[in-house]
């Protein structure tokens, strides 16, 4: 059986464990995949700021509560944030950076600045 390139799908000469035509081949597919790897960190740090920057317009000063709508409207990606804080009474609020927000009944949202007694919390998501 034939060995291919795993970039130009031509045949490969030589060791039985080269995946690679040439150094050109490995070069430009190793970059691709690279490339894409960086493509997904950056897709979602772009998702995260937007999220920070939206929950940010609606927190101005502390505790805000809004319907979860027009975070949607915003463009608010709800896949995505950077950790979590719970409180005693199991209420989970998930935060963008310095800004989070708690999910209530009837599609409405609690929207919070990040406080320093959550602090020693910050990586306890048990
Ligand atoms: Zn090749």
């Amino acid at each position: 059986m034939t060995r291919k390139c795993l970039n130009c799908g031509e045949p490969i000469q030589g060791r039985t464990d080269k995946k690679f035509c040439s150094y050109q081949c490995r070069n430009i597919y190793n970059n691709k995949i690279k490339r894409e790897h960086e493509k997904i960190i950056l897709e979602i740090n772009k998702a995260l700021r937007k999220n920070r920057s939206i929950l940010k317009l609606f927190s101005p000063e502390g505790k805000t509560t809004i319907r979860k709508e027009y975070l949607e409207k915003l463009g608010f990606d709800f896949r995505y944030h950077t950790h979590t804080f719970k409180t005693k009474n199991n209420n989970t609020y998930k935060f963008c950076y310095e800004f989070g927000y708690l999910t209530l009944e009837n599609n409405k949202l609690l929207i919070v600045n990040w406080q320093p007694y959550m602090e020693k919390d910050k990586f306890d998501n048990s």
